[in-house]
């Protein structure tokens, strides 16, 4: 279990070192020196309450792969028909009264071309919508993978917020990622030395999470366990069950996971065959992807202070996870 102050010596030992650009911060966000990070990169995240007035209650719509492109069939994975099925989700979900949707990652296959067709039929969703990067998002020549967060309308690659009293953490899986950054480029080869120290063997089209990302989950799950307040935590890639699509720290995560008793749901994509565990209290969801098979999935979920309700739609899951 890694606790908070082992990773604020990681953060500060990260300082200063080469690394990917998860493995320290970015220029102008560095935090000054004898001071733990979390007190230079003071979160900033929306606090207003919105959406349905129910009191512990938060009802959102989640897709995992929608992963468009304009390229033929490749066995299960039936590229062109995305479009079809995210409107059919997207007409489905415009008659509730949502809080948000998100996007899990990879909602295109590959090329910039793609974003253009998909886009506009996300955007055409009532509540607000979120994406997560997902590794088939920077499936786009080297020159525009700094643009993919942009053109996905992500304003920080991790962020958060509060609504009735629940907290949703949006993760950058790809924040250590042989796929999110330039062929040739710094971070590309210390995310190979990042692969190999944490995951040996592990597939190329997974992440990780840097330091500083794992330290500022950290800090935003302990100010939710502070608050009262009960946590979501997304990312592209799952953490559990283990297998050959979880993040390549996944270990690390699950550290600072398990050591938070206000996480209550891990939701993540990546794994077409979708999967469900519960362990430490925590339900780790992984829905199907939209992408696979000629039958839609995704869903609807109710979070409140009892229960998550999964109303899964087409190859999804109803499920019913109480919650500790
Ligand atoms: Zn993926």
């Amino acid at each position: 279990m890694i606790r908070r102050a082992a990773l604020v010596l990681l953060a500060i030992a990260a300082c200063g070192m080469p690394g990917p650009r998860g493995e320290r911060p970015p220029r102008g966000e560095r935090p000054p020196r004898n001071e733990p990070p979390s007190q230079g990169t003071e979160p900033s995240y929306p606090r207003v309450q919105t959406g349905p007035a129910i009191a512990g209650t938060v009802t959102f719509g989640a897709i995992a792969d929608c992963q468009y492109a304009d390229q033929p069939d490749a066995g299960e994975r039936r590229y062109r028909a995305a479009t079809t099925k995210l409107q059919e989700a997207v007409a489905a979900l415009n008659k509730e009264p949502l809080n948000f949707t998100v996007h899990l990652g990879d909602f295109t296959d590959k090329g910039w071309a793609s974003y253009g067709t998909v886009a506009p039929l996300f955007g055409g969703l009532q509540a607000p919508g979120h994406h997560l990067l997902g590794n088939h998002d920077f499936e786009v020549p080297n020159a525009v993978k700094v643009e993919v967060p942009e053109r996905l309308g992500i304003p920080e690659r991790y962020r958060a917020f509060s609504q009735n009293g629940w907290r949703f953490i949006l993760l950058d899986g790809n924040d250590v990622s042989l796929h999110a950054w330039p062929d040739g480029s710094d971070a590309q080869i210390t995310a190979r030395e990042f692969r190999d120290r944490h995951a040996p063997g592990a597939p190329d089209w997974n992440g990780g999470l840097g330091f500083i990302q794992l330290l500022w989950l950290d800090t935003m799950l302990a100010e939710a366990d502070a608050a009262g307040e009960s946590a979501v935590v997304m990312c592209h890639f799952p953490v559990l069950p283990a297998g050959q699509h979880v993040l390549w720290n996944a270990s690390e995560v699950l550290g600072v996971l398990r050591s938070h008793p206000s996480v209550k749901m891990y939701l993540s994509g990546h794994n077409h065959d979708g999967d469900y565990v519960e362990q430490y209290g925590i339900h780790f969801l992984t829905l199907r992807a939209m992408l696979d098979t000629g039958e839609n999935a995704w869903a609807m979920i109710r979070a409140t202070r009892e229960e998550i309700r999964v109303d899964g739609n087409g190859r999804e899951a109803d499920r019913v996870l109480s919650l500790r």
